[in-house]
């Protein structure tokens, strides 16, 4: 089961793709390999769900939880019937609205799905993803393929080839680099097999987005606060995640008063000499003059921070950053998935300041 080979690593156009590299890869997918690709969220370590062998690999080579079930990703809404037992309505008015895209759909499981890929769980989540090259590769696979995020677990996601090699290369068959992934933070998880729909992972699908479907209110969400203690809905949520190496605190509150905070605790901090890196807006760049500032992008453009926030989270480590501060976004839009990520590469190092 081990895999002593050397990584294939090919750069691939998105815009053209070379069909013959993708052949390639389809074809180790069916015979029960591994082959990281990219996704319009972040990139993904792919296994055939027909090779139970190959996704319990999945889990070995990326040191996952064996209680933290995968992703499966399917080219068509039309290859839903060959996973899931159940399709609600929701389900379709969903995938017509938002697949290709960033929503993950909890279902009832097809008993044909093995057991591995739900980690015991009665349900399924799946997804189709809106990348030509994940796209294009699925439909030559002709097989639904469970992929996770192509990272070690505990490291951040990868949103560009170079992330994927550095925690995969010599683990996998091949990686498929096609550049910087788009929205930057993983899909929505929704789950439909209760009578209300319920997120369980904010993501690239805001809740707002959710809601004009369902109506104001007509989705429900998972406290992520609350999943810490109780009984995990969406098992990945229960770990520290998304994490550099140096500790991380999140600061939550108005602007201003957060900006105060961290710079008062940056002059304290530098009394233990511990290196310290600061994330935070565009426009806040001027509390930080001199320390290692790492830039969210514009404030009111939630999408700038979604893009980049794992990028910078590996780029810290690569500094040698030693402690780290984090200014909250908004919790609306997409804002809501970035707050939710760095609250888990926090895992409880948060400061309300107001
Ligand atoms: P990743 O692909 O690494 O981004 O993780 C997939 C996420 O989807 C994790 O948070 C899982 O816990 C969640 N997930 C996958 N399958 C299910 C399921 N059947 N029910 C609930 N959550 C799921
Ligand atoms: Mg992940």
């Amino acid at each position: 089961m081990e895999y002593l080979g050397k990584t294939k690593i090919i750069k691939i156009d998105p815009e053209k793709p070379d069909e013959a590299y993708l052949q390639e890869a389809a074809a180790i997918l069916r015979r029960g390999g591994l082959v990281a690709f990219p996704t319009e969220t972040v990139y993904g370590l792919g296994a055939a769900v027909t090779h139970p062998q190959a996704i319990q690999r999945v889990y070995a080579v990326k040191g996952r939880p064996a209680d933290n079930p995968l992703i499966v990703h399917l080219d068509s809404f039309r290859r839903l019937p060959a996973v899931a037992a159940g399709i609600p309505p929701a389900a379709r008015r969903l995938a017509e609205k938002f697949w290709p895209g960033p929503l993950t759909m909890v279902l009832p499981k097809k008993t044909t799905v093995p057991e591995e890929v739900s980690a015991g769980l009665p349900t399924v989540a799946v997804r189709v993803p809106a990348h030509s090259v994940a796209l294009r590769l699925l439909q030559l696979a002709g097989v639904p393929v469970a992929a996770p995020s192509a990272n070690l677990s505990g490291r951040p996601s990868p949103t560009r080839g170079s992330h994927v090699a550095e925690d995969l290369d010599g683990l996998v068959e091949m990686i498929l680099d096609a550049g910087p992934t788009g929205v930057g933070v993983e899909s929505t998880v929704l789950d439909l097999t209760e009578e209300t729909p319920r997120i369980l992972r904010p993501g690239g699908v805001t809740r707002e987005m959710l809601e004009e479907v369902f109506g104001f209110g007509g989705v429900e969400e998972a406290d992520p606060v609350a999943m810490e203690s109780g009984r995990p809905v969406a098992p990945g949520m229960k770990y520290r995640h998304y994490a550099p190496k140096a500790p991380l605190y999140l600061v939550v509150g108005e602007p201003a008063r957060v900006n105060r905070y961290i710079a008062d605790r940056l002059a304290e901090d530098g009394k233990t000499r511990r290196k310290p890196a600061v994330l935070a807006y565009e426009e806040d760049r001027d509390y930080y003059r001199g320390v290692l500032f790492f830039s969210l992008g514009e404030r009111e453009k939630p999408e700038e921070a979604a893009e980049r926030l794992f990028s910078l989270l590996r780029a810290c480590d690569e500094a040698g950053a030693e402690l780290i501060y984090a200014v909250a976004p908004s919790r609306t839009g997409l804002g809501r998935a970035v707050f939710n990520r760095l609250w888990k590469a926090a895992g409880g190092n948060v400061v309300e300041v107001g």
